[in-house]
Parts: structure tokens; C-alpha cells; sequence
């Protein structure tokens, strides 16, 4: 029984997420029964596994594909996301164009609207699908830093193509209150391009989909190598012509990946049911998704059976890449997310938090998720999304498809594919700085409301040059049309003037801390 007067007399802190939990989990499937052979062979029954057997097996019905999986399918992000179905890139534009040029990064874009629309007509036909609602997403900014990024951002979008009032309507603070009642909001905007999931039931559906279909799911198989034309797990060899790795935050468990992907914790909390009281003062009555422009921002959803279920970064990363399996949560993490619920909906400062959840994103160096596939070894493999996978898995699924069949497509021809980034440092270096670069967010998104000014904190902006996050109407916001020019012969000149710029920056935000933290002038 909890004492915290703000979680339900039953608060569950883990126990894999509110979703599962609710949904119940389908019965355990059996394991690897010993060696064997398949055509092939994919690691991780979450949506990027799921989503590759899928479409491989709807082009080729002949293929024997089995997927591996250490616990249940589901029972990683699959399973404990924020349900945001949305057409957000899974990388970061800039990038995206340097490497495949700006109508490539445009038309991954596009894709992603495409994806958001396929994932939901498929989820439809194969019948796992009616509680998927179409309703959009809204971005609210609840400072003037947050507006002048929110304003930055739209004109990036209008940059790559989106057409305003089609692909998405900026709403002043009056009429967002018609949609929902969001305190100290100062301006949004809505897309149609984004559905609300129930986590749980969609993976779950997906997952009896592809057995319907004649693939092989084995629960309780630990992969410990992918190595060419083989998985190598607990149970046995898995010997196959081509390999899926599907991994995503998990794939540092695997031998020799240790620094691919960062494993950065989310976590989540969701309320018990509203009374017709504190939904009134809420007054959402679509669908539709939610989020903020904070640099520590938060994803919201009105569950179907009305709940608040919002997430956010809590404690973003735990030394050597560890993580609780089962999605236990830090309890200043739950504190921070229940304050922050209330801030935006103080209707609800009475209501209780029923679960709190956690899981693992894989994030890559370079903030951008890759497709890649080697055909000398066979070994295909997606992932790194952070954060907005529930879409990207789905392309990935088509995208690895045809690497696999050796088609050349649309599809084969975005930038993502091929896109590897470099492996994150060392640690300590891994852990401090990801502890230090949420530690400056907080402090940004605290200054940003503290002075209420118009901009950017710049310690925010040093720590997004640090970390090669490029947020929402991050750097450059105009001009993606522009041809991104290729390394000039001046480059290490440049190298010198970024090194300076981030050192003199360093040192700033870190005066700053100090002051604001512990009162203290630095000379
Ligand atoms: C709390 C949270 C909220 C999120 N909210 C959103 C959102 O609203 N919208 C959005 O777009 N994205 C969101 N994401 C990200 C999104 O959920 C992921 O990008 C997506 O689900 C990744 O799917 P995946 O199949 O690649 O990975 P996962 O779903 O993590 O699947 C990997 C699977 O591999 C299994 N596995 C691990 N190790 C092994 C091994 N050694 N051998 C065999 N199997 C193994 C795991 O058990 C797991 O089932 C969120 C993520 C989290 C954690």
C-alpha cells in the first residue's frame, strides 16, 4: 500500500506497463526447441521484428521465418510506449539531407505520412486494429521559449513540405481550448498525421497476425550473437540465409554492441479513470495525441477508457547501460511526471497515479535510426528511432522487405538506409554525460519559464550542440531547401571555430549552473 497521497492505495511501480497489465498477456509461447535451420531468422519480437516478418512473409508465403525472442513478444518499447502512432521522422532532417541530399531527407518524410497511414489499414484488415483512432497530434508550447521554437518548427515543416492547414493548422491558445484545456498554453499546432495505439494490443495483434501466417515465434530465447547466416542463443543455433536484428534499446546485450545504441530509459505514468469532474476540466474529447515543446518534454494520451497516460524522460540513462527489465521507475522520476501532469492540467491535482512504467529507446551517436543489410553476411538491421519508433518500425519492416528480396526501391533509396552511426564513448564519459546533458535540459526548461523569455536558454543550445540532438525547430529552422554543402577544403578551420564555440559555451552554462545551483560567482 502506497503512503504518497498522490498514487493509488494499489500503485504498481513497473510490472512492464499499463498496457500489458490491462491487456493481459497471451499465453507464453515455447522456446527455440534446439538447432535449427529457416530461410529466416529475426531477433526481437517487438515492432521492427514483428513489422519485417510481417512483409516478408506477405511477399514471399513460401519464406520459413522464425523470430526469436528472449521474453514475450511485446515485452519490450512495443509494449510500453506512449501510443503515439505518429508521422515524426525517427532522425533528424539535417543529417538525413547531408547524407542523401534534401529531396531524400523530404522524401523520408513523406514515408513517414505514408507509414502512419499503411500501419493503421493493415491493423484494420488483419483485425487487431479497432481501437486504433486517427484523431492527430497536438504540440503545445506552454512558455514563449517553447512558442518561438514551436513557431521555428512549423516553418521547418512548411521548408520540407508540409502544407500548412493540410498537414498541419496552427491553433491559437483559444482554439486549442476547444480541443483541450491546457494550462499556460500559449499556442499549438495540430497534424493529422498520427493515430493513438494501445501499445499492448496492437504488438499482441501483430504478433498472432504473423503466426496466422505461418511464422515462428519463440518466446523465451535469449539470442547471445548474431553472427553471418546465424543467430546464436541459449536454446541453439539458428543457421538461416538472411538475419534480422531487431533489437533497439537491447542491442548493447548482444556480444560486440556494447556502444551501438545508447539504451535511454522512458518512463511513464498513467492516472486512475477521471471523474466526469476532472475530465471536465480537462475536456479532451478526441483522440488526438499530445506533447510539449519542453527540452525535457512530455507525451500525453487520453486512454480510450479515460485515463491520463503521460511520459517522459524521468532518469534518461543508468551506468554501463543498465536498466530494470521489468520497467521499475525511479521514484523522483514518478514525482517529475506527476508534477508535470498537474502543471498542465491542474484539474487534476487531485487525481492518482495507478502505474508507473519504464522502458528502453535505442538511441544511436548521432540521434538519426539506420536500416542496414550486408548481403555477404545476410545480416539485415533496423533500429535507433529514439523515441519515435511506433511509425519508423513499420518502414523498417517494408524497408527491410526489400533489401532482403533484392529489390531496388523507393523505399531501398532512403537516406536512412545504410545510415550507421558511430558507437558512443567510454564509460564514465557515456554516463556523465548523459547525466549532465538532462541536468542542463531541466535547467533550461526551468530558466525558459522562470524569465519567460522569448528564446532558447542557450545552455540548452550548447547542450543540443554537444549531443547532436537537433530539437524540435532546432538549428538551422529555415533554409533545409537550400543545397546542404558538401565538407569544404576549410573543414578543419571549421573544426577549430565549433571546438571554440562549445568550449565557450561549456564554460557559461557551467557558471551559470553554479550560480543558480549553489549561489556561487565563478571568476
Ligand atoms: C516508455 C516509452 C514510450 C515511447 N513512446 C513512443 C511513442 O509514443 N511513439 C513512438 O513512435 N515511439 C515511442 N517509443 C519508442 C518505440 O516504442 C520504439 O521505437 C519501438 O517500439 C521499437 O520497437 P522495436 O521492435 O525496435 O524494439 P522493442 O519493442 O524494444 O523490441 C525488442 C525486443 O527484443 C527482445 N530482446 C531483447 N534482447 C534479446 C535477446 N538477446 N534475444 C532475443 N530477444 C531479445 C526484447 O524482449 C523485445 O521484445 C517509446 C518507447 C518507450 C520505452
Amino acid at each position: 500500500m502506497s503512503a504518497d497521497p498522490n498514487l493509488a492505495a494499489d500503485f504498481i511501480n513497473g510490472d512492464i506497463s499499463f498496457w500489458v497489465r490491462a491487456e493481459g498477456r497471451p499465453p507464453q509461447r515455447q522456446p527455440l526447441p534446439g538447432p535449427i535451420d529457416a530461410d529466416v531468422a529475426i531477433v526481437g519480437a517487438g515492432m521492427t521484428g514483428l513489422w519485417s516478418a510481417y512483409y516478408l512473409k506477405q511477399a514471399r508465403p513460401e519464406l520459413d521465418i522464425v523470430v526469436i525472442e528472449k521474453e514475450f513478444a511485446g515485452f519490450g518499447a512495443s509494449g510500453r510506449n506512449g501510443g503515439w502512432m505518429s508521422a515524426k521522422s525517427p532522425g533528424q532532417f539535417r543529417r538525413y539531407a547531408k547524407a542523401g541530399g534534401v529531396d531524400a531527407a523530404v522524401a523520408l518524410e513523406r514515408e513517414m505520412f505514408a507509414s502512419v497511414r499503411e500501419a493503421v489499414d493493415v491493423a484494420k484488415q488483419e483485425g487487431f486494429g479497432d481501437h486504433v483512432v486517427r484523431d492527430g497530434l497536438i504540440h503545445v508550447a506552454t512558455s514563449e521559449a517553447q512558442l518561438s521554437r514551436l513557431r521555428a518548427e512549423t516553418a521547418k515543416l512548411e521548408d520540407h513540405g508540409w502544407k500548412r492547414d493540410e498537414d498541419f493548422v496552427v491553433l491559437s491558445p483559444s482554439e486549442l481550448h476547444q480541443r483541450v484545456h491546457v494550462n499556460r498554453a500559449k499556442g499549438a499546432y495540430w497534424s493529422p498525421h498520427c493515430a493513438r495505439i494501445n501499445p499492448a494490443q496492437f504488438t499482441f495483434g501483430l504478433a498472432e497476425t504473423v503466426e496466422r501466417m505461418g511464422v515462428r515465434i519463440y518466446e523465451g530465447t535469449t539470442a547471445t550473437a548474431v553472427a553471418p547466416r546465424a543467430v546464436h542463443t541459449d536454446r541453439g543455433r539458428v543457421s538461416a540465409k538472411f538475419v534480422v536484428q531487431a533489437l533497439e534499446g537491447y542491442t548493447c546485450t548482444l556480444e560486440g554492441q556494447r556502444r551501438r545504441l545508447l539504451p535511454m530509459n522512458s518512463s511513464m505514468v498513467v492516472t486512475e479513470r477521471l471523474t466526469d469532474e476532472q475530465f471536465a476540466s480537462v475536456a479532451w474529447h478526441g483522440a488526438e495525441l499530445m506533447g510539449d515543446v519542453a527540452h525535457n518534454f512530455a507525451y500525453i494520451q487520453r486512454t480510450a477508457d479515460n485515463r491520463i497516460a503521460l511520459g517522459g524522460r524521468g532518469v534518461p540513462y543508468n551506468f554501463g547501460s543498465s536498466f530494470d527489465r521489468r520497467g521499475r521507475t525511479a521514484d523522483a522520476a514518478v514525482r517529475q511526471l506527476g508534477a508535470r501532469l498537474v502543471e498542465l492540467f491542474p484539474g487534476l491535482r487531485d487525481v492518482k497515479l495507478e502505474q508507473s512504467w519504464s522502458g528502453v529507446l535505442g538511441v544511436p551517436r548521432d540521434w538519426c535510426a539506420g536500416v542496414e543489410f550486408d548481403p555477404a553476411s545476410g545480416v539485415a538491421s533496423a533500429g535507433g528511432y529514439v523515441g519515435h519508433g511506433v511509425t519508423g518500425t513499420n518502414l523498417a519492416g517494408r524497408t527491410v522487405r526489400d533489401l532482403i528480396l533484392g529489390e531496388s526501391t523507393e523505399l531501398t533509396r532512403l537516406p536512412w538506409v545504410g545510415h550507421r552511426a558511430r558507437n558512443w564513448e567510454f564509460e564514465p564519459l557515456r554516463w556523465l554525460a548523459a547525466r549532465a546533458l538532462y541536468a542542463v535540459y531541466r535547467f533550461a526548461d526551468r530558466e525558459e519559464y522562470r524569465t519567460g523569455a522569448p528564446r532558447t536558454h542557450v545552455s540548452a543550445k550548447m547542450a543540443n550542440l554537444i549531443s547532436g540532438r537537433c530539437p524540435a525547430g532546432g538549428a538551422p529552422p529555415r533554409g533545409c531547401r537550400a543545397p546542404i554543402p558538401p565538407a569544404p577544403s576549410g573543414r578543419a578551420m571549421r573544426g577549430h571555430r565549433t571546438a571554440a564555440r562549445r568550449a565557450s559555451l561549456l564554460g557559461y552554462t557551467f557558471a551559470k549552473l553554479l550560480r543558480y545551483r549553489f549561489g556561487v560567482k565563478p571568476l
